[in-house]
Formats: structure tokens, sequence, C-alpha cells
């Protein structure tokens, strides 16, 4: 890569309408959550809000419509999903089947599959979470060590994971597992969707520091899944896992988690604020104007079937850094205590406890840059 080269955002159809009718459903729908809980919202889980939107069209856009799906094009989700968390909409519930379970199963899945799950995640009704972080092997994908054996009556997993964001109200994890006695590194890795009910599958929550209840451990205790959870080719797993992080890495998410922090200072500082947040706000909306424009560029790419792998970790990388600097340059321009019970003050709070975790979600700062070192040559 020689430089971010900009791809026209140019989705099909009539755009502004597309905006216009889901902020009108938005209007009618928009649970009043409190904002902390809007500037997470794509980690807030609202199952009744998934249905509805699911039943309205939103969800699932792109897959093709004998499986439930929109037959949408790839820009008018990621506009339907800007306008989603603008708003602070509820969307964590599917968010993870919508973004990149749904497109690999239809990618990579069988006939059957597709059949047996897109419809549900098309209507918001089945949840999936990742499972691919162990204890020993989180951003090194290839130390992954849970097995699983293929036998007569099915494949036998034994293994753990660990973060798996909402695996407590998921239906199905997707997991990286070794297929092969003996293998090593990136050979021998296959995914299997497990539904999580399977006896022999534990799940211990993990609560963060801020007391949230979003990840957990996974125990798998020589589970017994049909051999049909195969998903793709076996020891093909780390080339599909590789294609679901690039859906992972470059969406409007990546710069619309600690927006709602810009909004309510815009709306603190009134019509006549103070010379230094007037100037963050200008610096803020400039910074985020511009990542917008990068992630819309490279979404643009990705729909033109190519492989944006170096843009998208560009994207992560800015995008991670604009969000966890937002709210300590808010800090140093507001005058707040700790015990402010403001709505600035208290999404500032939560901001400056949660934000540390977003460049690690997703792979971690240190690995990202050295994908960007290696895609310009320098490594
Ligand atoms: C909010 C959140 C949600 C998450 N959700 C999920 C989920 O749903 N499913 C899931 O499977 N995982 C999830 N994770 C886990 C996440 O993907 C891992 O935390 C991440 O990949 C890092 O792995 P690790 O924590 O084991 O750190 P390690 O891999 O042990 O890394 C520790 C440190 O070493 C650095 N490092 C590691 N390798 C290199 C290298 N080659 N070069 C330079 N530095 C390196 C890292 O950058 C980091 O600073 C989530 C994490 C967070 C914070």
């Amino acid at each position: 890569m020689q430089g971010f080269a900009l791809y026209p955002f140019d989705p099909p159809g009539d755009i502004l309408a597309l905006r216009a009718d889901l902020r009108a459903w938005l209007t009618d729908h928009q649970p009043q959550g409190d904002i902390v809980e809007r500037a997470n919202c794509w980690a807030s889980f609202d199952a009744g809000f998934s249905r509805a939107l699911g039943a309205a069209g939103y969800i699932g856009m792109t897959l093709p419509a004998r499986y439930g799906g929109g037959d949408r094009h790839p820009l008018e989700r990621y506009v339907v999903i800007e306008e989603l968390l603008a708003a602070g909409a509820p969307v964590g519930a599917h968010w993870i089947a919508d973004r990149q379970t749904g497109p690999l199963i239809l990618r990579y899945g069988s006939e059957e599959q597709r059949q047996r799950y897109l419809p549900g995640i098309a209507k918001g009704e089945l949840y999936a979470c990742i499972g691919l972080s162990e204890p020993g092997a989180g951003s090194d994908l290839a130390a992954v060590r849970t097995s699983a054996r293929e036998t007569a009556e099915g494949w036998r997993i034994k293994g753990q994971k660990i973060w798996t964001t909402g695996a407590h109200l998921s239906h199905v994890i997707l997991a990286l597992v070794r297929t092969e006695e003996g293998s090593e590194r990136n050979a021998g890795l296959s995914q299997l969707l497990v539904d999580l009910d399977t006896p022999g599958i534990t799940i211990r929550p993990i609560i963060d520091m801020a007391g949230n209840h979003d990840f957990n451990e996974i125990f798998f205790d020589d589970v017994l899944v049909p051999h049909g959870a195969l998903i793709g080719t076996r020891g093909e797993g780390w080339k599909q896992v590789t294609a679901e992080l690039g859906l992972e890495r470059s969406g409007p998410e990546r710069y619309l988690s600690s927006h709602a922090l810009l909004a309510a200072l815009i709306d603190a500082a009134g019509c006549d604020p103070d010379p230094a947040v007037a100037a963050l706000i200008g610096e803020l909306t400039a910074e985020m104007w511009t990542l917008r424009q990068l992630s819309m560029s490279t979404a643009a790419k990705l729909a033109a079937g190519e492989d944006p792998m170096v843009e998208a970790s560009v994207v992560k990388e800015l995008g991670n850094a604009f969000e966890q600097d937002m709210p300590r340059r808010v800090q140093a321009v507001i005058d707040c205590g700790w015990d402010d019970d403001a709505d600035l003050a208290r999404l500032l709070r939560a901001l400056l406890i949660a934000s540390p975790s977003f460049s690690l979600r997703g792979g971690t700062r240190e690995v990202i840059r050295g994908i960007i070192a290696r895609g310009l040559g320098l490594r």
C-alpha cells in the first residue's frame, strides 16, 4: 500500500430516503435508555428491539432474500448501521450475528447451514458470539489449543475460550478449534458453529471493572456436536477467521462508540461556549469527519470485492486512538467533579473507565500496527 486510496462511497438507491425512513422508525421504537447505555449501544442487549428491527428489514440486509435477507447493497447496510449507532440504538443482541456470523455462514456454510441459521439471524432472533481468544491465545490466534476430534458420532470438543462477549445471551458460538492432532500454528485449524445449550458446555461470567457482565469464559468438556457443525473447509479455519476479522475492523463502530460524549459536550456548551470547549468541539468534529471518510472509503472497497486489510487496520487504529483520547481531552476542558451527576459527567466517567479496552477488542494496537507496517513494506 503506497497510501490510503480513497474509494467513492456511492450506494445505490435513494440514500436520503433510507436515512429518513430509519430515523422515523427510530423515533417510534427508540427505548429511552440512559445516556451511558446509549453510548455503549453496540453492547446493549435488547431482544425486543432486535426483533422489531429485524421485522422492519434492517438486519441481515445484505443476505439473499431466499434466506430471509434484504438483498440490499453493503453500503446501504453501512448507512443503516451509522444511523443506528448515531442514535444510540441498542443493537448489541444481534450485532455479532448480523455483522460477521451471518456473512461468514453465507460465504463458507453449506446449504443446510444457511437455511438453518440465516433466517433467524435476519429476523433478529438468533444471536452469536465469537470464540477466538483463549487463555494462551489472544493476539496469537495460531496458539489456539481447544481441540475437536472427528469421531463416528460427530466432533468431540475439549478446551476453553475466554473474553467471549455476550456468550451468556447467545444461541451459538463460532469457535476456532484445532481439528488435526499434532498440528501447529495456523495449520490444522477449523471453525465449528456450536449450539450453546449442548451438554458439556459451561459458561462463566467475567465481570469487568465497571461492574458489567459482557465477557465470559466458556469451558468445553468433551462436548459432542454433529458433523454438520463444521463451517467451511476442515483445516481452513485460519483463512476464514482472517476474512471475518476484515468485517470486524473498519465499520462505523470504530469511531462511533464515544461520539455520544461529543454530542453531550455540545449540548452542555450552549450558545456561548468557553473558548477552550469551542476549540475542542471543532477539533473533535474535524477528526470524526476525517475518520468517517476513511471508514466509508474502506467500506466501498470491501463492497467492490477487494480485501482492504491494511486500510481496515488504519481505520481501526485511528478510530481507537480518537475514541480513547476523547474522554481525556473533554476532561481537560470541563469543570466536573467525580460525584457530579449531570449527563456529561456520568458519560465522561463511564468512558474514562471503558475506553482503554477499545484498542484491545478486535485485535490489539500493537498487532494492528504490525499489519499496517507490513502493508507499507516496513517489515
Ligand atoms: C471489549 C472486548 C471484547 C472482546 N470480545 C471478544 C470476543 O467476543 N471473542 C473473543 O474471542 N475475544 C474477545 N476479546 C479478546 C480480544 O480479542 C483479546 O483480548 C485480544 O485479541 C488480545 O489478546 P490477549 O488479551 O490475550 O492479549 P495478549 O495477546 O496476551 O497480548 C498482551 C500484550 O502483548 C502485545 N502483543 C501480543 N502479540 C504481539 C506482537 N506480535 N507484537 C507486538 N505486541 C504484541 C499485545 O498488543 C498486548 O499489548 C475481547 C476483548 C475486549 C477488550
